[in-house]
């Protein structure tokens, strides 16, 4: 069994080698025979998400739980079930939901784990469009920003997992909707594929006060908040009279010692602006409603989705750091095996 290990507590940015490779000759096919309520599992995909970098650093007694030194990391994934003594999943069941980064896992808290019942697509976007990133993206804009037609609607790492779903639900919402990308490729798929109005890469804005005023000379309605730092203080000068804020992340600030101060925060008041953070988990209830609003849509090809697809249980650690540099395009996926 190969596993993805983290050494030790991460300071600053995580790099490659804070992770090792280990492998073990021994690979359990079955489950004990004592065990209740558990899942042996296949993992066939891996999903990187920006929250795993909180993980990777000592408990500041805030939310996730820490990674285990020593031990292999955890997160999203998709799997096949081996074995099974819990009545709810059997041998040979599709799931999505927290599991090991390694080729078998052995599942005990089933809390986060949802069967897949939809297996004519892709499997891969379990950890994208259908899984995490996908219910983040309907949480924060339908829940959360309460949108309306015709409404404009600003989105922050627009290319990402989370963001090029938010952006297509505003367009289906009627809304007039932007985002901004770190390079011309990702600008270039807002536009072209995603069918965002209008994109921007934020790297090449000198002043993104400005650059926020050419694309909505009558201000935003709705930010969906990915980066936070400079891009937050510029937007809250853009926002319009109770416009919302939907917090989903705040990216620019995961990896700084010393964080950036955000000067104005007065604008919540004098423009009577929402700003509401979130966190996916406690919406998962309305997964049967999200999947019920996007097979439909995804089937009849009125919503795209992009993955960046690493291979192999190895390419891990490079694709989990790439998020904090932006080197991934799309939702960043490590596939581990095949069926
Ligand atoms: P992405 O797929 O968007 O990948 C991360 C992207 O962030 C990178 O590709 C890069 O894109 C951008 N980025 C990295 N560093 C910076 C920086 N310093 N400044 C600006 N942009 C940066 O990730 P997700 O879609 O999975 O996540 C997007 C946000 O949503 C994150 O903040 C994440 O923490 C949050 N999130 C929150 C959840 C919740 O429950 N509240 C659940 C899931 C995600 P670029 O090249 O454009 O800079």
């Amino acid at each position: 069994n190969k596993q993805i290990i983290l050494k030790d507590y991460v300071h600053g940015f995580p790099k490659e080698s804070d992770f090792l490779l280990k492998t073990s000759s021994t690979i359990k096919l079955k489950l004990p025979y004592d065990s209740h309520d558990a899942v042996l599992v296949k993992n066939l995909y891996l999903s990187c998400d920006p929250y795993m970098l909180n993980r990777m650093r000592e408990a500041d007694a805030s939310y996730p739980t820490p990674f285990t030194p020593g031990s292999p990391i955890n997160g999203y994934g998709v799997s096949r079930v081996v074995d099974s003594s819990h009545t709810s999943f059997s041998k040979g069941d599709l799931i999505w939901g927290i599991t090991g980064w390694e080729e078998y896992s052995l599942i005990t808290d089933t809390s986060l784990l949802f069967k897949i019942q939809d297996a004519d697509l892709p499997l891969s976007y379990y950890t994208g469009l259908l899984g995490m990133p996908g219910m983040t993206a309907y949480a924060g804009f339908y829940e959360v920003c309460s949108p309306k037609k015709g409404e404009t609607v600003f989105v922050s790492a627009a290319s990402g997992a989370v963001g090029q779903l938010v952006g297509q639900f505003a367009k289906l919402m009627g809304c007039y909707v932007v985002g901004s990308a770190g390079s011309k490729d990702k600008v270039d798929l807002l536009i072209n594929k995603f069918g965002f109005d209008a994109a921007f890469n934020y790297k090449e804005e000198e002043d993104l006060n400005a650059a926020l005023k050419r694309y909505f000379p009558d201000g935003i309605d709705i930010y969906f908040e990915n980066v936070g730092g400079k891009m937050l203080d510029a937007v809250l000068l853009n926002m319009r009279l109770r416009g919302r804020i939907a917090v989903c992340g705040m990216i620019s600030q995961y990896n700084l010692e010393e964080h950036e101060g955000v000067s104005n925060l007065f604008c919540l008041v004098i423009k009577r602006i929402r700003m509401e953070g979130f966190v996916v988990p406690d919406y998962y209830h309305l997964y049967p409603k999200f999947l019920e609003l996007v097979l439909p849509h995804i089937r009849d090809g009125k919503l795209t989705y992009v993955e960046d697809i690493a291979q192999g249980l190895e390419s891990g650690p490079a694709a989990l750091v790439g998020l904090f540099s932006g080197r991934n395009v799309g939702k960043q996926v490590v596939a581990v095996a095949h069926e």
